[in-house]
């Protein structure tokens, strides 16, 4: 099983799509890692769907990846006498300490950090910038507001800070207990949400221990002014256009956008491109123009994974939702501007064997014509580079570790498949042509490029190449 793409398909999953049939329907028709939203599952759901993703991944032979993504700090107002209230524009509006039910002119604001660190002149969006309110006062205990725009306030609903750096970490305690539920369940990538800081992904990953890998969630101001440090720390990044586009304004994103998938790509670290990419498919078997055309852009940018959420969570649609992205993707890298587009962001190589092997393994695939570049990778990051230099020519990640198949899952352009480390160096040239062959990347007669280190089953030490030829027995001529 192989697919016609380079970027990767992340599906969220949800009530539309928990079963496994339905599991196993979306990675056919394109899901490569598979998205669990902590915010809406329980730890014995998300027990559950790990164990029937799982079983699937036996089934079809394939390795898929599992995220796990963190609520976060998620802020809220209290509750109201009446359970909502209708404010007007201009007038006095004030958020503080006291939990006795709200009313017309305040209400209360559960959490003791914002009200010491939200300053005068601060924004405070509440139910994703559907109210707009601005600090006039602050006294630590008390927030009073104008209100700027809009007039619906209710029970319970997000508040968003874009100029409030919040002194609190990205985890709750909510996210500890999750963190540990997701981590002993075996999922790969956890997903962090409303990462402010660097410093705001030291606990998890002290709590993970290398158990999964950390994806960094840039849907605030202040981690785009910190993207580079922020970024050095992470696994992964995600443009995480939902909260991005409440605490900033609709317009930024696309360019906010760019700069993120570029500063990935240079980085050699992971990218996904995510929120209401097919979103009139929760509702309808198609998509809009523009919709079609926003996942064709994050497919030219060279992003590594696509999302779905709701319209696989949730919707009506959920495997012509994957379907569409599947076939979007498909057509894009079948395009004849593609390979230039693509070329035109490639980042140069870093002083180090693996990243030189990698440059030198993508022009002589490409100079040759070669069917595949072959890497032989334990920890996945040669693999990492591999991708990094975006060959046309598809990558066959060889790993002896399924976690580093699973983790690969989500890096565009590699079919992960995991196998013994190579005996000897005949072992790895028969073992790279059987598995070209077996997995559909070529036949007898092809040729393929092979980076491995040697000596060999020694990890960071990618350090040579080698031409092959698939000869008429399946197996490596020399
Ligand atoms: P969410 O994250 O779906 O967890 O909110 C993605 C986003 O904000 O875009
Ligand atoms: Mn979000």
């Amino acid at each position: 099983m192989r697919r016609s793409r380079k970027v990767k398909i992340l599906a969220t999953i949800g009530p539309a799509s928990s079963e496994e049939a339905m599991l196993k329907r979306l990675f056919e028709a394109g899901a490569d890692v598979f998205r669990i939203n902590m915010s809406h599952a329980d730890h014995k759901l998300m027990r559950t769907l790990v164990k029937r993703i799982r079983k699937i991944e036996g089934e079809v032979g394939r390795p898929i990846g599992i995220l796990a993504d963190l609520q976060g700090p998620k802020l809220r107002v209290g509750q109201f006498a009446k359970g909502k209230e209708t404010l007007e524009v201009g007038q006095r509006f004030t958020l503080d300490d006291d939990p006795a039910l709200g009313d017309r002119n305040r209400v209360h604001l559960p959490h003791p950090e914002i009200l010491a660190s939200v300053e005068p002149g601060h924004r405070l969006l509440i139910d994703d910038g559907k109210l707009e309110l601005k600090a006039i006062e602050a006294d630590g205990r008390r927030i009073v507001c104008t209100v700027v725009a809009g007039s619906a306030i209710s029970d319970r609903k997000g508040v968003s800070l874009p100029d409030t750096v919040l002194p609190v970490g990205a985890l709750t305690d909510k996210d500890r207990a999750d963190l540990d539920a997701v981590l002993d369940a075996g999922v790969d990538w956890i997903a962090l949400s409303f990462i402010q800081r660097p410093e705001d992904l030291a606990e998890a990953r002290k709590i993970a221990r290398g158990r999964a890998l950390l994806l960094s969630k840039i849907e605030k101001p202040q981690a785009v002014r910190r993207l580079d440090e922020i970024m050095e720390l992470s696994d992964a990044l995600m443009v995480a256009r939902g909260d991005l586009g409440v605490e900033m304004p609709l317009e930024a994103v696309p360019g906010i956008q760019k700069q993120i998938t570029r500063a990935a790509r240079k980085a050699g670290k992971p990218v996904v491109v995510a929120t209401q990419m097919l979103e009139s498919m929760i509702a309808a078997p198609v998509p809009t123009r523009a919709e079609v055309s926003d996942v064709a852009t994050a497919v030219f940018e060279g992003a590594d994974a696509v999302m779905l959420s709701a319209e696989s969570a949730a919707g009506a649609y959920p495997v012509e939702a994957v379907a569409t992205m599947n076939r979007i993707a498909e057509q894009v890298e079948r395009d004849p501007t593609y390979g230039a587009v693509i070329r035109a962001q490639r980042p140069t190589p870093e002083a180090t064997g693996a990243d030189a092997i990698s440059l030198a393994a993508r022009e002589i695939a490409e100079t040759l014509k070669l069917s595949a570049i072959v890497t032989y990778t334990s920890s996945g990051t040669t693999g990492l580079r591999a991708a990094r230099e975006r060959p046309q020519v598809p990558i066959i990640a060889l790993s002896p570790i399924v976690d580093t198949a699973r983790r690969l899952s989500l890096v565009w352009g590699t079919h992960c498949v995991v196998t013994e480390d190579a005996r000897d160096l005949d072992d790895m040239v028969n073992r790279a042509c059987r598995i070209v062959i077996e997995e559909d990347y070529g036949a007898p007669g092809d040729r393929i490029i092979i980076t491995a280190g040697v000596p060999l089953r020694t990890p960071g030490s990618t350090n040579m190449l080698r031409i092959a030829y698939i000869g008429p027995d399946g197996r490596g001529n020399r």
